[in-house]
């Protein structure tokens, strides 16, 4: 299948990057195919792609066997995005929207990949992630981050990075920075280093509220430099819960692992769930 160079789609449909968009477009195809290759093998495999612009993210799903829904909310790419869908008949879709407000219409299991402005980024990963049902019915995310934000959904404990997000995220999922990417290979460059982040659900801790854990992490966290007997005083029963564990109230919250986490608020969680 050969198809033209991105950078002449781009000149052919009027394509400027637009600010206000988060638009950083990336034009290397290698670099591309080598994201699409994250997730696994994609032949015949449901993708869900937030944010196509230009679309040569999509292509290399395209490339690599997906079928594949995306998101757009420019309308100047849909003719950009419909002339691929031409050359891959029946695998990509394009839903015209604001991938915070609509759906995707998608029925059974799918990958999510997606180079996404950071603030859109961020918010679609903590609904991804949230949620008491659990596992979710994405397969696996492979997202672009700011690096910083990278390092915090797979920081370790003990760590300045270590905070709720690597709570969020580690509790129930294997997260891994898959691959760094550097400013100069997105047009036009973004301020910092950003990495692809690859995310699979693991089986959920059994009698633990995603609510309530999220409830714990926020306190502890919110006065990280704060010994948790002080952080931890406002929520009800969270004390208790230290001590009957045999962890030290005069522990900080980054040193607690994950693990720990998990347990106190299972301690916490009703008994009915
Ligand atoms: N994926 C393309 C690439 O890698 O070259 C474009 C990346 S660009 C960083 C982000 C894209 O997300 C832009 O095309 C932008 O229009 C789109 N976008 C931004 N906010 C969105 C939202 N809320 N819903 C859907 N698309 C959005």
């Amino acid at each position: 299948m050969s198809l033209p160079p991105l950078r002449e789609v781009i000149a052919r449909h009027g394509l400027s990057a637009s600010k206000a968009l988060g638009q950083n477009f990336l034009f290397d195809e290698q670099l591309l195919d080598r994201i699409a290759a994250i997730p696994g093998p994609l032949e015949g495999r449901e993708v869900l792609e937030i944010g196509p612009g230009p679309g040569g993210l999509t292509r290399a799903l395209l490339r690599a066997g997906a079928k594949v829904t995306a998101i757009e909310m420019d309308r100047r790419c849909l003719p950009a995005l419909a002339e691929l869908a031409e050359a891959f008949p029946g695998r990509l879709q394009v839903i015209e929207g604001d991938a915070l407000k609509i759906d995707h219409g998608i029925a059974g299991p799918f990958h999510v990949v997606a180079n996404l402005p950071y603030n859109v980024g961020t918010a679609l990963f903590v609904q991804w992630l949230s949620g008491e049902d659990w596992p979710p019915q994405w397969v696996s995310l492979t997202l672009m981050f700011q690096l910083e934000v990278a390092q915090r959904i797979v920081a370790q404990p003990g760590t300045g990075a270590y905070g709720r997000l690597a709570v969020l995220v580690q509790w129930r999922s294997a997260a891994k920075l898959a691959m760094k990417v550097h400013r100069s290979a997105f047009t036009p460059p973004p301020k910092v280093m950003s990495a692809m982040v690859h995310i699979e659900p693991d089986e959920a801790p059994a009698g633990v509220s995603a609510h309530i854990l999220e409830r714990v992490t926020e306190a502890a966290f919110g006065q990280r430099r704060k010994m948790l007997r002080q952080s931890l005083k406002g929520l009800p029963g969270a004390l208790e819960a230290l001590a009957k564990l045999g962890i030290d109230a005069q522990r900080r919250a980054e040193t607690l692992s994950v693990e720990e986490f998990v347990s106190v608020a299972r301690l916490l969680t009703p008994n009915d769930r």
